[in-house]
């Protein structure tokens, strides 16, 4: 449908891929430990309660974004971020803090996935994506580094589909904090200037794959504080979280996914993983989509129904 790449910039992208998989093998010693838990599995009660509006009428998929972008504000360096944040002390904590998104005010559902990336999680579902190329119905695709690193082809041709929407799903995985708080085990970033690294590292290379600037953030697990939140939005993300728990980190049943994705109404985002094959996520998803279809649910990418 479109050429990603502009004339004379091929070789960027390799350079810069290349460049995260040095920083990430640096990492990866310190990391270790929180590799070893890096399973993303939101609760299911983390779910919110589900907005009773009645589904809107169908229509089709939203056009791809265009190729030329409004002009975006050069983000802040690090320096910037740790001298403009550095006195906030964090209120909040968790899966839905001041300045995340759960929701939008559209009458579409937004469906987005995760792909977490690490061990056990650099799969990919192709039976969903077929499903969803089937249904023709949009997602936004939540891309860790470490995901992007190991499916780098996968990346670009997800890149190329006008059906799907990238955004950044963090550079390591981690939670979004600014003093150092956890998840599921899994220890969040310690201070501002790793969580300008978490987002801004993932950030780059997204927009060299994908030829524009991701708009939406969504944390390692999903959690974050509200300080870390609005130095994502300072950085030129939304932070995203959701209002359906689609999948319970991919752990649900094929019946439960069904069931819990099925409650999804207007304005809702859902959210399930595409990096799991063989969980219960694409058979679940298989089964909601066509009913929610069939009641006149319409579904768009989070680019269409979150202002930027
Ligand atoms: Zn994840």
């Amino acid at each position: 449908m479109r050429d990603i790449h502009a004339p004379g910039m091929p070789g960027r992208r390799s350079v810069l891929l290349g460049m995260a998989g040095l920083a990430s093998a640096a990492l990866s010693g310190c990391m270790a430990t929180a590799r070893a838990h890096d399973e993303e599995v939101p609760a299911p009660e983390a779910s919110n309660p589900v907005d009773p509006a009645d589904p809107a009428p169908s229509r089709t998929a939203p056009a791809q974004t265009p190729d030329i972008e409004p002009h975006r504000p050069t983000p802040p360096t690090k320096q910037q971020i740790v001298a403009e944040f550095g006195s906030r002390q964090p209120r909040e904590w968790g899966l839905q803090v001041t300045g995340t998104a759960g929701k939008s005010a559209a009458r579409d559902i937004a469906l987005t996935l995760d792909a977490c990336g690490g061990p056990g999680g650099t799969g990919c579902d192709q039976q969903l994506l077929g499903t969803l190329r089937k249904l023709n119905v949009p997602a936004t695709l939540f891309l860790n580094e470490r995901w992007i690193q190991a499916n780098p082809a996968l990346t670009a041709e997800l890149a190329r589909d006008p059906l799907f929407e990238l955004a950044n799903h963090g550079f390591l995985h981690r939670p979004l904090s600014v003093n150092g708080k956890s998840a599921y085990g899994i220890a969040g970033t310690t201070d501002i200037g790793q969580v300008y690294d978490e987002v801004m590292g993932n950030q780059a290379i997204l927009q060299d794959v994908t030829g524009h600037v991701p708009g939406f953030f969504r944390p390692g697990t999903a959690h974050c504080d509200d300080v870390a939140a609005a130095i994502a939005r300072r950085l030129g993300v939304v932070p995203v979280s959701f209002s359906i728990n689609g999948d319970g980190g991919a752990t649900f049943a094929p019946a439960t996914v069904a069931a819990e994705v099925g409650k999804a109404r207007s304005g809702d985002i859902v959210i399930a993983h595409v990096n799991k094959p063989g969980s219960g996520t694409a058979a679940g998803l298989a089964q909601a989509l066509p009913r929610l279809l069939g009641q006149g649910a319409t579904f768009a990418k989070l680019g269409a129904v979150l202002p930027a």
